[in-house]
């Protein structure tokens, strides 16, 4: 596990545990007896419903590492500190990350693809969302910062809506960069996904593709995925028609796939035209949606039942032959 992978699950243990220790405070101020003990005042049946109820939060929290957190938590059951929920994090499993990926590596039959789409929040995600709500389908979204600040109403609604997140810089620069500035395009990014959505994201698609330009590097180094595509729609330029789009999709479908798609940076009509038959014909073939972190934890399954198996049959192989009777 990297650095970063041990904050997250400690974070999500401490806000997990906050939130235990919330609902036993609220369980106090509910329950007489325990109201008792909470005042101070000891009476047998308080005393054995904390002890039994705060024993394993306490532990709980203390192996989390937080000891002045944990002392303030257990030391007085009327101080109430703030409330810490756990961030929502969009992330690939550990050997994606830090890797580039255009699709999952599938060998069952499963039928599974990705929808996603770029340069956005824009005008037009409302009418992708819908499309996406009625049509029961999640998707992911990989997002330019300067266009998450001009319209932080539809990103809460493409979060709400429980789409998956990335980054997709701050401006959508193609050029090649210094590091400093790679780390200002894709940091300022996640820091305002954060703040105006809630939740952080460590997949990173780059614009254009592109993955010489200093942007890639920077963000693998962070150990985010970085995300390609399977199909281009290419549905952001004008000689692409309805149909167009349609077949591009239907016709290079795999399984494991990621279809690249726009719903920001210009008029998207085109798009939002074509995705109820694109997601119909897909149906039709016998294709299911998933997000793109989705679509990995799949493959990261089949590797590790892989290797178990693998791992067995070396094991067999290894035992001595039963000598002959
Ligand atoms: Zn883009």
């Amino acid at each position: 596990m990297t650095d970063r992978d041990l904050l997250f699950e400690r974070q999500q243990r401490t806000a997990i545990a906050l939130v235990a220790v919330f609902g036993l405070f609220d369980i106090c101020s509910r329950l007489p007896s325990l109201q008792a003990f909470a005042q101070g005042i000891p009476s047998p049946a308080s005393e054995v419903n904390w002890q039994q109820l705060a024993a394993p939060l306490i532990a709980g929290i203390q192996s989390v590492s937080e000891p002045k957190l944990a002392a303030s938590l257990t030391g007085s059951a009327s101080a109430k500190p703030a409330a810490v929920a756990p961030a929502p994090i969009f992330s690939a499993p550990q050997r994606f990350q830090g890797q580039i990926v255009d699709r999952a590596q599938l060998s069952g039959d499963e039928k599974v693809i990705a929808l996603t789409f770029d340069d956005g929040p824009w005008e037009q995600t409302p009418e992708i969302l819908g499309i996406l709500k009625e049509m029961d389908v999640k998707a992911t979204f990989f997002w330019v910062g300067k266009n998450v600040q001009t319209y932080p109403e539809i990103a809460k609604q493409v979060v709400a809506a429980g789409h998956a997140i990335g980054n997709h810089t701050w401006d959508h620069p193609t050029n090649s960069m210094d590091r400093e500035t790679a780390a200002k395009q894709i940091d300022s990014t996640n820091d305002y996904i954060f703040e105006t959505t809630g939740v952080r994201t460590a997949l990173f698609r780059p614009p254009g593709g592109a993955l010489l330009n200093g942007l890639a590097d920077y963000a693998r180094n962070r150990q985010d995925a970085v995300v390609l595509w399977s199909v281009d729609t290419r549905d952001w330029q004008a000689s692409t028609s309805v149909q167009m789009l349609v077949s591009t999709v239907l016709n290079e479908a795999k399984p494991g796939g990621i279809v690249l798609m726009h719903d920001g940076g210009g008029n998207r009509w085109r798009t939002v035209e074509a995705l109820p038959a694109i997601i119909a014909g897909l149906r039709e073939l016998g294709y299911r949606f998933v997000t793109v972190p989705e679509l990995l934890e799949m493959q990261e399954k089949e590797i590790i039942a892989a290797e178990a198996k693998a791992a067995q049959a070396a094991a067999a192989e290894s035992q001595p032959a039963l000598p002959p009777q």
